[in-house]
């Protein structure tokens, strides 16, 4: 019971084959397409679905060498329908639901989301169900309670910037290349904690959500006041940056377990490779009696094994499965509407 999985919501191309009979990821290949954007400073959309086109057979064949496995064995297909860029997330669609008419297999469309939400489930000690998802990626910050496949409760989520996207915005300011979370997160590391001081946005807000484009227009503040700041300074910036950040990501998680009364948290999308947003989270952990779940640092940002595994956990329950041909994309796509999506209209 072979699954295919593919990745193309943003600027990564990501292929992956699951057995979902064995639970064993065989093969996973990425090609990640920052090093194009970087030159301005962002996603550009149409570069984006372009790359897709010109890597998403290259990576086929990969997965399938690596695995040494044929077309012939693939049970069903599954791909990213969205949220993302429509482009992008066309070019995977339009793929799978081809190739899928070829192999005259189904398809399963599959939420980019929940791909991030179970990607810890790829890990060698993995949560079980039910337990509160802190979800931190470029585009999202949400907290979830999740009991089970495809049943998901949103708890919080940001009013506005993204974690990831309130990293990149602050790496920018400070003169790192896009996206620049992971080079700040290194920076902050010789910056002097307590140096500079900034708010923690809805930190005492009594509720599950976050705001972060406060703390950006914080950040800008400072750098115009010190004109242009010199290395120690930048540094302290993302020192004080990232302090704020943390304390307000990991206080408001440990808030969803204590509410829920759960004592499982998993720590999805980019921002969970975050090193100092884990330290804390592990120590304030061990102090709760909580377990928390991280994905592989490779599985941290978008990949194609996540989609591949949310295709086989919705292949074996019988999910979403759908006959090739006939598709659309949503680039727009709360994951709140997901339960309502799947057990209806399937297109
Ligand atoms: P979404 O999944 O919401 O559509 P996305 O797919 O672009 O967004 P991911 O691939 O999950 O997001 O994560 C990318 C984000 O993670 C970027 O904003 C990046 O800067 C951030 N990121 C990656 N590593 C780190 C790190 N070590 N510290 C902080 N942020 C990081
Ligand atoms: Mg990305
Ligand atoms: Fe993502």
């Amino acid at each position: 019971m072979l699954i295919l999985g593919i990745e193309s919501s943003c600027d990564e191309t990501g292929l992956a084959l699951y057995d979902a009979a064995h639970d064993r990821l065989l093969a996973h290949a990425l090609h990640s397409q920052i090093r194009m954007h970087q030159d301005y400073g962002g996603v550009v959309p149409e570069l984006a679905s372009r790359d897709h086109i010109r890597r998403t057979v290259p990576l086929l064949r990969q997965v399938l060498r690596e695995s040494e496995r044929t077309l012939g064995e693939i049970a069903a297909i599954a791909y990213t329908q969205g949220p993302g860029l429509a482009g992008a997330l066309l070019v995977g669609a339009a793929f799978a639901e081809g190739l899928a008419t070829a192999l005259g297999v189904p398809v399963i469309p599959i939420h980019h989301l929940e791909g991030h939400l179970l990607s810890p489930l790829l890990s060698p000690r993995p949560p079980a169900f039910p337990f509160i998802a802190l979800l931190v990626s470029g585009g999202h910050t949400q907290l979830m309670r999740v009991a089970g496949i495809g049943d998901y409760t949103l708890l919080g989520e940001t009013l506005d910037d993204a974690a990831g996207e309130a990293f990149d915005k602050t790496a920018k300011l400070l003169g790192l290349p896009y996206p620049g979370g992971a080079a700040l997160s290194e920076l902050a590391q010789h910056g002097h904690p307590g140096a500079i001081n900034f708010p923690r946005p809805m930190l005492n807000s009594g509720d599950l959500n976050f705001s972060f484009s406060g703390l950006k227009t914080a950040v800008l503040t400072k750098v115009r006041e010190f004109g242009a700041p010199d290395d120690g300074q930048r540094a302290d910036i993302a020192r004080g940056f990232q302090d704020a950040i943390v304390e307000v990501l990991v206080k408001k998680a440990m808030r969803a377990v204590r509410n829920t009364g759960l004592n499982r948290l998993v720590v999805a999308g980019g921002v969970g490779a975050n090193r100092e947003l884990r330290r804390q989270l592990d120590a304030r952990a061990a102090r709760g009696a909580i377990t928390v779940y991280y994905p592989e640092l490779e599985f941290c940002t978008d990949n194609g094994a996540m989609i591949a595994l949310a295709g086989a956990l919705r292949f074996r329950a019988g999910l979403s499965i759908k006959a090739a041909g006939g598709f659309a994309v949503r680039p727009r796509w709360p994951l709140a509407d997901l339960s309502a999506a799947v057990s209806g209209n399937q297109r």
